[in-house]
């Protein structure tokens, strides 16, 4: 793991959990989604029912899992997590869905990555709050309907449309998360150095919001490594000096670019002139995997207009030459 990848470490779960917003009004940022949900929920307390079921998108690290707790929380119900990964064969959903309470909130991280057969059981649950229990196999085999309370279904998934159509549909509502503004993830930083006990200038936490990406998550942790220089190399105090010299060794530019990132636009300019040039060749060059350059470096190249993927290939455009302090030479595919 790097740095500035979006998705959690492992050891990171705890440290979040002290980070996260606990209510509606502690969110900062998603405006839009906010009152969305604040409306759902508002609407289900005056009916005095569960509310529909919601459907949490967009990229990792920027607050879904919170939302979802959030969710719970406002309805005065347990929340019970699992991950469409963990859900690999029905019966470990029929499990979850049996030990369910009237109007608790379940939460599926990832639920674009369920197996087909547990999909089928979240068809019915979702709908008819009932599942059927096949017992047996071949032609003896028999379906036996389990009645399961009412409860809140709340998937997350890193893009809507991965999800199939049918189950997409028996969600009520769909929030879209979008990646934050450099002012809201200042003011996350602030919220959470506030809460780590950490001092912080103005410009020190404008300069931490402006190499995360437009994801709390990563504001999150830079400003932890950022705090460590502080109180090893200085006086505890995240300044801007600070901030500056902690991300230059950590190698998280001024825009958020790790080592990998640049390398990889360092060997698309440098070694194979802009390109076209195939991923695989590429992650030879930057000595990576494949999957690495192609899941973790390339998209938030792509949506930082440095790369291009072509059908002929990888080539970099204007903004990469720029960046990497070069002129575009002649006959460069931008
Ligand atoms: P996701 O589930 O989308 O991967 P999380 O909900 O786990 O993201 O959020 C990652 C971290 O970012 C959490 O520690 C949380 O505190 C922080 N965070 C996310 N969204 C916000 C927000 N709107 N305001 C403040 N902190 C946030």
């Amino acid at each position: 793991h790097s740095l500035t990848t979006a998705d959690a470490e492992p050891d990171e779960r705890a440290v979040e959990a002290a980070l996260r917003p606990r209510s509606l009004d502690e969110v900062v940022g998603q405006q839009r989604v906010r009152e969305q949900l604040a409306l759902v929920l508002d609407a289900a307390r005056l009916r005095e029912r569960a509310p529909d079921h919601v459907l949490l998108s967009g990229p990792p690290g920027l607050g879904k899992t919170t939302l979802a707790m959030i969710i719970a929380s406002e309805l005065g119900s347990p929340l019970r997590l699992t991950s469409g990964p963990a859900l690999t064969h029905a019966g470990d959903l029929a499990a979850i869905l049996s030990g369910l309470n009237e109007g608790d909130v379940l939460f599926i991280d990832e639920i674009h990555r369920m197996s087909r057969a547990a999909e089928e059981m979240l068809y019915l649950a979702m709908e008819d709050f009932r599942v059927d229990v096949v017992i047996g196999k071949g032609p003896g085999a028999t379906a036996i309907p389990l009645e399961i309370p009412p409860f809140t279904m709340v998937g997350a998934t890193t893009r809507a449309g991965l999800l199939p159509g049918p189950l997409r549909d028996r969600f009520g509502f769909t929030g879209h998360l979008e990646f934050y503004e450099p002012h809201e993830l200042d003011r996350i930083v602030h919220r959470s150095a506030g809460l780590l006990g950490v001092p912080v200038s103005g410009d020190g936490a404008a300069e931490i919001a402006s190499r995360s990406r437009g994801t709390p998550r990563i504001a999150n942790r830079l400003l932890r490594r950022v705090r460590d220089f502080a109180q090893v190399r200085a006086d505890g105090v995240v300044s801007l000096e600070v901030a500056q010299a902690a991300l230059e060794l950590y190698e998280v530019d001024e825009i958020g670019l790790d080592r990998l990132d640049r390398g990889v636009l360092d060997v698309l300019c440098r070694r194979f002139g802009g390109g076209p040039v195939g991923l695989s060749t590429l992650a030879v060059a930057v000595g990576e995997e494949r999957e690495t350059v192609e899941e973790v470096a390339e998209p938030f190249l792509v949506r930082q207009g440095f790369l291009a993927r072509t059908p002929r290939g990888r080539i970099a455009t204007p903004a990469a030459w720029a960046h990497l302090g070069l002129r575009v030479p002649q006959g460069a595919p931008v």
